[in-house]
């Protein structure tokens, strides 16, 4: 078997564009366009890149775009005192602090800071316990990628078997709240799961969010399953002195005996920022009174 491509590259695009459309909606409705507020503490050089792309990305869609740079020795009061003035600004709707926070802060305390109907990361522990709890909140989007991922490729997700290797709370733990709450039976594996392969093999959706390049081989896939790669792993180049990205998962190896499998580049990636954009409008449209179909993004 030779699995089918889910081209992430492409959903997200369509997903921006129909975002984009709605944003414009927004604007003739509300009068001010959607807002979406970033902020960076000190120069992590990915951090860096990630604010820069997600800046662009927002202007693309029709937003305005809120950039706050700040040192990396900013004091953690400060950097409180700018969430509070972002929560209560009436032109920002999405607020997204860029983590890793240096390590003199407590990122827990800056995410608790954040207006939960503003948190379009969906960090905060109130959006994390209205997810588990099946409220209407902001998920994280790279979860939230994948699923609509896995709901375009196959349909209803009911009743089947889903492995998510991750427990992480960006990653792992969302995906797996958002799989049980499309009625699969959701494993969670991690570094202490026992014959990981073993658990693999049942899976009829695998989810590897591990940070580990390549770990997940082609014979834990049962055939015809449906595999999510959420990794992104910089290794050596076949060139000398250059690099480049695999995923969490053998794609070679798999995609011989999957149904349908991301690529690394190309599939999970590019939907993190579509969905953000998607979270940003929604937050928009809630704070400004004005209705949006449940499915219309
Ligand atoms: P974390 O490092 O926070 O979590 C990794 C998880 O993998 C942990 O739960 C860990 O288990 C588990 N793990 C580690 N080693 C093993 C092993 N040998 N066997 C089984 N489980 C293992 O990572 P993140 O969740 O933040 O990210 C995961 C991957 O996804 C990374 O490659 C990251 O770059 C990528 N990523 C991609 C995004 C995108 O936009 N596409 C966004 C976010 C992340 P334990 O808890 O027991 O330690």
């Amino acid at each position: 078997m030779t699995a089918a491509i889910i081209d992430g590259k492409a959903f997200a695009a369509d997903l921006r564009g129909r975002v984009g459309t709605l944003a414009r909606a927004f604007e003739a409705s509300a009068g001010r366009k959607a807002g979406l507020a970033v902020v960076l503490v000190g120069e992590d050089p990915a951090s860096q890149v990630y604010v820069r792309s997600k800046g662009k990305s927002t202007l693309e869609a029709g937003m305005a775009s809120f950039e706050h740079k700040l040192p990396a020795e900013t004091p953690e009061a400060d950097l409180l005192a700018l969430v509070e003035q972002l929560n209560t600004d009436p032109a920002v709707d999405g607020i997204l602090v860029q983590l890793p926070l240096p390590a003199h802060m407590n990122e827990a305390k800056v995410i608790a800071a954040i207006n939960p109907d503003k948190d379009v990361d969906g960090f905060n522990v109130i959006n994390v316990g209205r997810l588990a709890t099946g409220l209407n909140g902001f998920v994280p989007c790279t979860p939230l990628g994948c699923i609509m991922l896995l709901k375009d490729r196959l349909g209803s997700l009911s009743g089947l078997d889903a492995v998510v290797i991750g427990r992480s709370n960006i990653v792992g733990k969302p995906m797996a709240q958002l799989l049980l709450a499309e009625s699969c039976t959701v494993t969670i594996a991690h570094s202490r799961t026992k014959d990981l392969p073993e658990v693999v093999r049942r899976a009829d959706i695998v989810v590897a969010a591990v940070g580990r390049p390549e770990m997940i081989k082609g014979d834990w896939i049962k055939p015809g399953a449906t595999v999510i790669d959420v990794g992104i792993n910089r290794v050596p180049g076949k060139v000398e002195g250059k690099t480049r990205l695999v995923g969490d998962v053998d794609f070679a190896g798999a995609s011989e005996v999957a149904g349908a499998i991301t690529p690394v580049p190309g599939g999970v990636g590019p939907m993190t920022i579509a969905v953000l954009l998607r979270n940003a409008l929604v937050a928009a449209h809630r704070n400004a009174g004005i209705a949006l179909a449940k499915d219309a993004i």
